[in-house]
C-alpha cells in the first residue's frame, strides 16, 4: 500500500508545497480542502507556501502518492526529540504505548477497491455499507503524548490483524520507545502476548470476555478479601492481585490478573458511582505492583480522550479529506504532526498566558497568524 504504482497521476506541484499545504490544513483546523482552497489569495499563506495554494485535484492526486514512509520517520524523529526534551516521559519507569482501532467514515454510496463493507438492515432493506477502520498507536506519558503511527485496515483484515502489523513496524523502527503495551479488550490475544514478549516488552490488556477460562479461574480466586485497599482523590480502590494463572490455552506461561472494584463520587454529587476493571499482563509483582497496574489500565483511556475524541471534534478527522487508502493514511499521519505540534506549541506557552483559554481560542490564534498575517506571537 505505501509504494507508489506507476499508473497513478504524477504529482502536479512541488512535494514540499503539497506537505507545507497540508500542515496548514490541519493546523488551522479548516474542515475541507475546499476551505483550503478558499485562502487561495491570502498573501502570508503564498509567503508561507513560497508559491499559490494547490487546487484540490491537486492535493487529493499528490495524496494518493505520498510517502507514507517518510512521514513515519518524521513522527519517529519527533519521537526522539521528545524523549531527549524530556517531554514525553516514564511513568514509575515504564515507557507506555496504547493502541487501539477506529472507525474513521462510512458510506452506502462512496467506496474504493479497499474500503471494508458490511450488510446492514435499513428500513426493512438490505443494504451494503462501505467503511474504513484504522488502527491508532499513542504513547503516552505523564502530562504528554504522541500519536505515533497509523495502520488502515485492508479489505479483509480484522483490527488485530492491523494492529499487529502496526506493533511489529514500530519494534522494529524504535524497539525502545515503549515497553508497556495497552490495548482493550479486544487484545488479549495470545498473537500479541507472544510478539511483546519476544521484543522484552509486556502487556496490560481489558480482560472482559466472560467465556474465557481465565476470567473465569480468577473471579474464582478473587472471591475472598481485596489484596489491596486505598483512595486517591475522590476514588476508592479496593483491588485483587494474583499471578500463575496458566489457564490460558494459546499462551500457557502464566499470566497475572488484577482486578479494581473503584467507586468514585463525581464532583458536586454525593452518589458514589462503581465500576469494575480486570486485566491481564506479563508484568511480574517486582517489575509493577498492583497500584501501578491499576494506575497504568486506566493510561489506556488517553488513546480515546486525547487521540480520537480530540481528532474528531477539533480536527475534522471524521471525514475523509480524500477517499483514497494512501491518501487516508498520508492524512492521518499528517494530523499526527500538526497535532503534536500544536500540543509542544501549548506546553512552551507560559501558564500565565495560557490561563483561562481554551485549546481553540489557541488553534484560532494560529489560524489567525498564518491566514491573515495577524503577528500576534512574533509581536507579543
Ligand atoms: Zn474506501
Amino acid at each position: 500500500m505505501e509504494r507508489l504504482r506507476d499508473d497513478r497521476k504524477k504529482p502536479q506541484i512541488p512535494a514540499a508545497r503539497f506537505y507545507k499545504a497540508m500542515f496548514l490544513l490541519f493546523l488551522c483546523r479548516l474542515p475541507s480542502l475546499q476551505a483550503l482552497e478558499g485562502y487561495r489569495c491570502q498573501t502570508p499563506l503564498r509567503r508561507f507556501l513560497r508559491g499559490g495554494m494547490p487546487c484540490i485535484d491537486q492535493i487529493a492526486n499528490v495524496s494518493e502518492t505520498a510517502n507514507l514512509h517518510d512521514l513515519r520517520t518524521l513522527l519517529q524523529g519527533f519521537q526522539r526529540q521528545l524523549g531527549r526534551n524530556k517531554v514525553l516521559r516514564d511513568f514509575h519507569g515504564h515507557r507506555l504505548a496504547v493502541v487501539d482501532g477506529h472507525e474513521i467514515n462510512c458510506s452506502y454510496k462512496r467506496c474504493c477497491p479497499d474500503c471494508q463493507q458490511r450488510e446492514l438492515t435499513v428500513n426493512g432493506q438490505k443494504r451494503i455499507q462501505y467503511y474504513h477502520r484504522a488502527v491508532i498507536f499513542q504513547l503516552v506519558g505523564p502530562g504528554f503524548r504522541l500519536l505515533l503511527d497509523f495502520e488502515l485496515l485492508g479489505p479483509h483484515d480484522d483490527e488485530g490483524t492491523a494492529a499487529l502489523r502496526l506493533v511489529r513496524r514500530v519494534i522494529a523502527a524504535q524497539p525502545r520507545c515503549f515497553d508497556i503495551l495497552l490495548g482493550d479488550g479486544l487484545y488479549p490475544q495470545a498473537r500479541f502476548f507472544k510478539l511483546l514478549r519476544q521484543h522484552r516488552k509486556h502487556a496490560i490488556m481489558v480482560l472482559k470476555d466472560e467465556r474465557r477460562d481465565l476470567l473465569k479461574d480468577a473471579r474464582a480466586v478473587f472471591t475472598s478479601a481485596p489484596t489491596l485497599c486505598y483512595r486517591k482523590g475522590r476514588t476508592t480502590y479496593r483491588c485483587w492481585d494474583e499471578a500463575h494463572f496458566t489457564s490460558w490455552d494459546l499462551y500457557p506461561h502464566g499470566v497475572r490478573v488484577v482486578r479494581s472494584l473503584e467507586t468514585h463520587i463525581p464532583p458536586g454529587t454525593t452518589t458514589a458511582v462503581a465500576r469494575e476493571w480486570i486485566w491481564v499482563t506479563t508484568l511480574s509483582k517486582d517489575e509493577a505492583p498492583t497500584r501501578h497496574v491499576v494506575l497504568f489500565g486506566h493510561e489506556r483511556w488517553r488513546i480515546e480522550n486525547e487521540g480520537f475524541n480530540e481528532l474528531a471534534n477539533y480536527w475534522h478527522a471524521n471525514h475523509y479529506f480524500h477517499h483514497h487508502p494512501v491518501s487516508i493514511a498520508a492524512f492521518w499521519l499528517m494530523l499526527f504532526v500538526a497535532h503534536a505540534l500544536f500540543h509542544c506549541f501549548l506546553r512552551n506557552l507560559q501558564p500565565v498566558r495560557r490561563r483561562g483559554h481554551s485549546l481553540m481560542h489557541w488553534a484560532e490564534l494560529i489560524k489567525a497568524e498564518f491566514v491573515l498575517g495577524l503577528w500576534y506571537f512574533s509581536s507579543a
